[in-house]
């Protein structure tokens, strides 16, 4: 890691809004901006690179270089240039243009410019769609060639609304390269290629797995090109989550089994994704536009100096990132090449979904063009992201597409700290435990989360710990989670926050905790190998960890098949009632009715009833009752014919646990009750 990276990791997860709300940045764009306002932009999808049967055209966006160079290599990595030629400056767009009267397949490029009498590095642009091993050179390859047999008639899962999908975070390193994964190609995009894989035990793994659990969409931690790990060391290659983007628009080079050919991870990563299309589940980007890897260093900087990034007055880089620097798409060709790339991972990798890191680093209106030209591809396309920052921006607060914000961004996302950090207790106090291990006081933060942040006569916002209004306008502007990889991972947060409890206890407050997101408005989402109790060994941000930190022992599933079994039954529950997916506020506000619990007495209970089939669900009532108290605590139940769907940490998605006629009713400690009824 060349950049203060841990930092970001650490903050990312939540420097909340309101903290970031409170800083000193009114004025702060102004005159280190007016240098770039008379940049022309270029809007086109063609720069850099394309083929056609004349030849290989070249056009780099550039305004104010002096003098560019095309490099011309045999070689992605090795050797001098066998070619070199000056190119053609057009001032109308501020592009720089060279043709080459044949189709230079297998051939290597980068670009070098001259600006205020200094000579940049080389670089292979920003819009390098294949390149050579580690990312330096950019490729010249016949895309057909990198087509999986059926690529045309691939498609995603058709999925009406956003609040219908069921997230699944993983890591490719993650999920296949422990030893007991059964899987060949571990670490690798080939991974979820392979079918009957099993575990050294005979539990299902990898795409099995996940066919089996239920998820819907598997959202992928950074695949494009990245810095941080060698591509010429494939053996030993170290672990890394890839926050560190190079090449945007290029899979990352260590997933694939042949870094050095630039048409294998391409043609892999499609693979992949077929596979997964094939079993029916969607493939969502980890994508981090917000900030690169390197500052002066960057694709960004080397083909217009300046211009990507956002600046303080002075000249420092912006850091809203953490992590050195921040990009600034406020500026047309920022914005332009975020619309740009993310359409070109629709449209050549029939990507479903993006997750924007750092979102808030991003202006509001980038994001909401950013949505509408994806959904304008296919309305189906979901865009989420962390709706917060990791220091304060030159971007003015109302500009951010902060989590507060979001009700201003149709057709988008964030996640839900109010929940998150409720349930479980505070991200980053290892000791702080929350609603569903026992600490009182998080009631009313949990029902934000169980409305989707949306506005409810029943829910009092001025009690929510993290924000303190309904700031979603719909519930398919949030996404529920209890963790993600950022921090520690569920198990080790119960391990550390519970040390005198047994894991049997942790257990049974996972899956409380996963019960509330799996039953909440809005989307859930679930991070990798939570459903076998993994743990990454009580590490916070493992996001430069070895493997055996990091790798899900694919034996717990055999040992931990209750808790496996559960959560299967919570998505099968889910998946199999809409009333856990209302798609609207009027529906929420209208069919969720909250029991009047008084906390002082009974804390760390919360109930309420999904009523009148709610959104169209064969169930006429359904009563979730919540208990994250290490007591039982006794709920009243009205009088009725109601089957048991969930008691005592079982499920039944079909309510055949049993029958109860209601009345008193004891829920055993760090558990949650389910009942339904059809009339
Ligand atoms: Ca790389």
């Amino acid at each position: 890691m060349k950049k203060p990276i841990f930092a970001y990791f650490m903050a990312a997860t939540m420097l909340s809004a309101s903290m970031v709300a409170t800083s000193q940045d009114a004025s702060a764009q102004s005159n280190y901006d007016a240098q770039f306002v008379d940049y022309p932009s270029y809007a086109g999808d063609d720069l850099e690179m394309r083929v056609d049967k004349s030849g290989t055209h070249f056009k780099l966006w550039s305004p104010k270089a002096d003098k560019v160079n095309l490099h011309l290599y045999n070689d992605g990595r090795t050797g001098e240039a066998y070619k070199t030629i000056a190119m053609t400056f057009n001032s109308t767009d501020g592009t720089w243009s060279a043709s080459v009267a044949e189709q230079l397949y297998g051939k290597f490029y980068t670009f070098q410019i001259e600006q205020g009498g200094k000579l940049y590095a080389e670089t292979p642009g920003v819009w390098a769609k294949a390149v050579g091993v580690n990312g330096k050179r950019a490729a010249i390859i016949d895309f057909a060639n990198t087509d999986p047999e059926g690529w045309t008639e691939d498609r995603g899962p058709k999925v009406d609304y956003f609040t219908d999908v069921i997230i699944y975070e993983m890591h490719h390193r993650d999920m296949s390269v422990h030893t007991n994964s059964g899987i060949a190609n571990k670490g690798k995009f080939l991974a979820l290629t392979e079918e009957g894989v099993r575990s050294l035990n005979g539990e299902k793994t990898g795409i099995d797995h996940l066919k089996e659990l239920g998820i819907t969409h598997v959202h992928i931690l950074p695949s494009y090109d990245y810095n941080s790990v060698d591509e010429t060391q494939l053996p030993s290659n170290v672990y890394n989550w890839g926050y560190d983007p190079m090449n945007y628009n290029t899979p990352e080079g260590s997933y694939s089994t042949n870094p050095s050919d630039p048409e294998t991870r391409i043609r892999e990563m499609k693979e992949m994704i077929k596979a997964l299309h094939d079993a029916g589940i969607g493939v969502i980007l980890d994508v981090v536009y917000n900030h690169t890897a390197e500052n002066d260093g960057s694709n960004f900087h080397l083909t217009a100096p300046g211009y990507y990034h956002r600046h303080w007055e002075n000249g420092n880089y912006g850091d809203a990132s953490g992590c050195g620097n921040e990009t600034a798409s406020d500026r047309q060709q920022m914005r332009n090449y975020i619309i740009n790339s993310t359409k070109y991972w629709v449209n050549e990798y029939h990507i479903d979904g993006f997750r924007f890191d750092l979102m808030a680093i991003h202006d509001i209106e980038t994001m909401n063009q950013v949505a509408a030209e994806l959904k304008k591809i296919d309305p189906r396309i979901f865009v989420y992201g962390e709706g917060w920052t990791c220091g304060d921006s030159p971007l003015k607060v109302e500009k951010r597409a902060l989590k507060e914000h979001v009700s201003q961004m149709s057709g988008i996302a964030v996640f839900s700290d109010d929940l998150r950090d409720a349930v479980k207790g505070h991200y980053s106090n290892a000791a702080d435990r929350g609603f569903a291990s026992g600490k009182p006081g998080n009631e009313e933060t949990v029902k934000i989360g169980i409305v989707a942040a949306t506005a409810h006569p029943q829910v009092d916002y001025s009690k929510g710990q993290n924000s303190k209004f309904p700031y979603a306008a719909s519930p398919q502007m949030i996404v529920n989670y209890v963790s993600c990889h950022d921090d520690l991972c569920l198990t080790d947060k119960l391990r550390l926050s519970m040390p005198d409890a047994t894991d049997a206890e942790r257990m049974a407050v996972a899956k409380l905790a996963q019960t509330v997101v799996f039953t909440s408005q809005g989307t859930p989402f679930m991070f990798c190998g939570e459903e076998i109790f993994r743990d990454k060994k009580g590490i916070h941000n493992t996001y430069n960890q070895p493997d055996h930190v990091n790798a899900i022992d694919w034996n717990l599933k055999a040992t931990n098949k209750d808790q496996f079994n559960y959560y299967k039954g919570l998505i099968a529950l889910r998946k199999a009632h809409p009333a856990f997916r209302m798609p609207t506020a009027e529906m929420i506000a209208k069919h969720i009715v909250f029991d009047k619990i008084d906390s002082e007495k009974q804390p760390n209970l919360i109930a309420y009833s999904l009523v009148d089939n709610a959104n169209g669900d064969s169930w006429k009532e359904i009563k979730v009752v919540l208990n994250g108290a290490a007591t039982a605590q006794e709920v009243k139940i009205k009088k009725g014919d109601w089957m048991i769907v969930a008691q005592d940490g079982k499920i039944c998605p079909e309510g055949q646990l049993g029958t109860t006629k209601g009345g008193k009713i004891t829920v055993a400690p760090y558990s949650a009750l389910i009942i339904a009824r059809t009339k």
